[in-house]
């Protein structure tokens, strides 16, 4: 059993941790936190250990009745892997943490690229994360991307992408982000930070990105170009996006028009947090015209980026290769 520790217990970490839970060949040591909140609450709830990540505020738990663990060394030292899913940032801190207990760690996308050895994905370059000791786990938003651009590729070459990247505002319980009745161009300079941070993954991908923010919580959406090497029919690019196992190619007769929808779909199959883990690319929309490829795709930025995390434990400590891993991961979470 591979143990696995959670530092930062938010809307990745704790989606995380009910991932890991859930595979036959990996289990929880324990979860940390800075505050006791109704995640803490939840967290002791679901049977996970509690840690204090922050010392001088430990005793914050006890007063609101939560039994800790001890301080989240004491999680570092008993865990084979760390995923650290605290806020963009704080984890480039923690590194010197997780070298201290010479303990791997596995980083979220909101880092900068340089506190990792690898940039990773599990569709596309799960080999170079194997035996790694620092992994990032890219955004919700590269990984989405990295898992269309990776088939069409393989299938075809890819001479260019070119993405329209519209955001929502913030997560359901990010209640202080915005707009609220706003269309901002974020950035808006060109490219956005996406397209370079897709070339963590593809160094040699020609892509170009345009970022907007909208007032929305449920999903991001992506409006895709890419010019491809060769000129396959619509019909050949929609059997080859379906074949993949996190991409869901949203048939037309389930009569599903937009992310609000999908959310609901979700929650009526019975998923976690009406999560949603594959891109969920829109049927119809596929289109080619000689060499372009047009979709629509949505990705949940709030679960996308789960699996990936589950893989990246599994890279880490050379516990499976690419093929084995995504095959258990998903058939734990039921993807
Ligand atoms: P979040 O704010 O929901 O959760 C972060 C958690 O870490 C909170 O529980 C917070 O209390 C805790 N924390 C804060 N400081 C800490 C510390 N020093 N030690 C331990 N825990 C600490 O954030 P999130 O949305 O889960 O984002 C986490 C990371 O995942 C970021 O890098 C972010 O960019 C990335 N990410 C977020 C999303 C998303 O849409 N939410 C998608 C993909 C990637």
């Amino acid at each position: 059993m591979i143990r696995v520790g959670i530092n930062g217990y938010g809307t990745i970490g704790k989606r995380v941790a009910d991932a890991v839970r859930d595979q036959p060949d990996m289990g929880v040591v324990g979860v940390a936190k800075t505050r006791p909140n109704y995640e803490a609450e939840q967290a002791v709830e679901r049977g996970y250990d509690l840690y204090a990540a922050i010392e001088d505020r430990a005793h914050r738990f006890a007063d609101a009745g939560l039994e800790t663990a001890g301080l989240v060394d004491e999680l570092v030292a008993q865990s084979d892997v760390v995923v650290d899913a605290t806020p963009s940032g704080i984890g480039a801190k923690n590194c010197e943490l997780y070298e201290e207990y010479d303990t791997p760690a596995i980083y979220q996308g909101g880092e900068d690229a340089d506190v990792a050895d690898v940039s990773f994905n599990a569709r596309s370059n799960y080999d170079d994360a194997v035996g790694a000791d620092h992994v990032r786990v890219v955004s919700c938003n590269t990984t989405g991307l990295s898992r269309l651009v990776a088939p069409l590729r393989e299938a075809y070459g890819v001479e260019k992408v070119r993405t329209t990247l519209v955001r929502r505002g913030g997560d359901p319980g990010q209640s202080d982000r915005g707009p609220i009745n706003d269309i901002l161009p974020d950035p808006v300079t060109i490219p956005s930070h996406h397209g370079p941070d897709v070339q963590t993954i593809f160094p040699d991908l020609d892509i170009d990105t345009l970022g907007m923010k909208v007032p929305a919580t449920l999903m991001h959406m992506h409006s895709v170009n890419v010019t491809l090497e060769a000129e396959p029919d619509a019909d050949e690019v929609r059997d080859l996006l379906a074949e993949q196992s996190r991409i869901t190619v949203v048939d037309a007769d389930l009569g599903i028009e937009g992310t609000g929808q999908l959310k609901e779909w979700a929650l009526d199959r019975g998923r976690p947090r009406g999560d949603l883990w594959e891109n969920c690319l829109w049927g119809d929309s596929v289109t080619t015209d000689g060499r372009d490829f047009y979709c629509f795709q949505a990705i949940h930025q709030e679960s996308d980026v789960v699996p990936e995390n589950v893989d990246a434990v599994r890279a880490i400590t050379d516990a499976a290769d690419a093929a084995e891993s995504v095959a258990t991961t998903n058939d734990a979470l039921g993807i």
